[in-house]
């Protein structure tokens, strides 16, 4: 069944079943046009041609003579040196049978001249130079070795990369266009956060996901702390402009767990309610319309290591395709546990932990503590999958994971 004919809100569903539904709903933010020394790391939005070819002439690859091939078939041979070209500079002279210019490295290849051979191959004097070895052709670099004119430099969706702004000046292309940086508001619950009290705690999930945001190259937009009380989360919604909004806490089922009636009291139409995995499963996506613009809303759970997990898995992927960035899953591949797990899991599973490459296999070492714990997340750069309904898995077990 296509997306478009389903009925919400969509209740448990599988990560990967949220990640298309989120997709088709996250258009790009719009884009600007930077100097390309200001653009590393921010995302194409257009597909860039080559105009020219690079290098544009044939050109010497060192210093030494340009000369004819055939010239060299009976080495030693010694030939006339009409002219010296440095880099730089254009040949004169064209070169013909019994003759050679000097050239140096980058220089234009003499008209008639079909290979080079380097000073330290030859014994010269100012007026002559002597070849000991025959040479064949094509000791040059071509015309648009490194980039033939209408090849494609850069892609839309792909990172302005050192070799991106080193092919661009080499076409003396001086701006781009990049995608704008998404801006993703960011709202906390609870009174724990806000109290003076003892019972007070501190707002990790912000600065976690102001981190986390940041890092993938949008801008974190803090929106306030909103306390367990009706009314509170809707003037933070309301107050937002951002292309995004996730919040945090509140999404429980008691009479002081107001997010997701929040939203919706803000007009924002409910998609998605709970996700089929532990730690995360607790969430909500929603879409709320703004001045013409769909902001995509996402709800967390409070707790910083089930925010975190369904942050990575589901909303780091949105935030990336907002950004319009066109690999904007992401990295799935197998992984192979490193130490037993000793936990069934009649729900599907997210493992925090990291992956070590160094013994060539893919070792996944899992960094769960408990679902407060962010400090699981401390070093860790995978969520493996464990399928629903697994047993305790042993050493050696192959798992699919994201790369996060
Ligand atoms: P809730 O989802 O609001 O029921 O919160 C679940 C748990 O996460 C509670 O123990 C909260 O105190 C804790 N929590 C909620 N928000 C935050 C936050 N921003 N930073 C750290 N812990 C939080
Ligand atoms: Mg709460």
């Amino acid at each position: 069944m296509s997306l478009a004919k389903q009925y919400f809100p969509l209740m448990n569903i599988g990560v990967e079943r949220a990640l298309e539904l989120l997709a088709e709903a996250s258009k790009s933010v719009g884009t600007e046009t930077l100097p390309t020394g200001e653009a590393h790391g921010r995302v194409v939005a257009a597909d860039i041609k080559a105009t020219a070819d690079v290098p544009p002439f044939d050109r010497s690859p060192y210093d030494g003579y340009a000369l004819i091939s055939a010239d060299t078939a009976n080495a030693p041979v010694t030939l006339r040196v009409i002219e010296e070209v440095a880099a730089g500079s254009v040949p004169n002279s064209s070169v013909v049978s019994g003759t050679a210019v000097k050239i140096l490295t980058g220089a234009p290849i003499p008209f008639g001249a079909d290979t080079v051979v380097k000073f330290e191959d030859t014994d010269f004097t100012a007026a002559s130079v002597t070849i000991h070895k025959a040479t064949p052709r094509g000791n040059l670099v071509p015309r648009g070795e490194d980039i033939r004119a209408g090849s494609l430099i850069a892609r839309r969706g792909g990172f302005v990369t050192p070799a991106i702004a080193g092919n661009l000046a080499a076409q003396g292309i001086e701006r781009i266009e990049v995608y704008k940086k998404a801006r993703i508001g960011i709202i906390s619950t609870g009174n724990e956060l806000i109290s003076s009290g003892s019972g007070a705690i501190r707002d990790t999930n912000r600065a976690a996901l102001e981190s986390a945001v940041k890092r993938i190259g949008a801008v974190p937009i803090f929106l306030g702390t909103a306390s367990d009380e009706r009314g509170a989360i809707e003037k933070l919604i309301d107050s937002a402009s951002a292309d995004m909004l996730i919040s945090t806490g509140g999404m429980g089922k008691s009479d002081r767990d107001f997010t997701l009636a929040s939203f919706e009291n803000c007009g924002a139409i409910l998609k998605i309610r709970n996700l089929d995995c532990r730690p995360g499963g607790t969430f909500a996506y929603l879409e709320l319309e703004r001045k013409g613009v769909n902001v995509l809303c996402l709800c967390l759970s409070g707790n910083p290591a089930s925010a975190m997990t369904a942050f990575f898995a589901v909303v780091q992927p949105g935030i990336r395709k907002l950004c319009g960035q066109a690999d904007w899953r992401n990295t799935r591949c197998k992984v192979i546990l490193a130490e037993a797990y000793g936990k069934a899991s009649p729900v599907a599973r997210l493992l925090v932990g990291s992956i070590d490459i160094s013994s060539g296999r893919v070792m996944f070492t899992c960094s769960e503590r408990g679902k407060g714990s962010v400090s699981s997340f401390d070093g860790a750069n995978a969520l493996a999958i464990v399928p629903e309904n697994s047993p305790p898995l042993e050493v050696g077990t192959e798992l699919d994971a994201y790369l996060i």
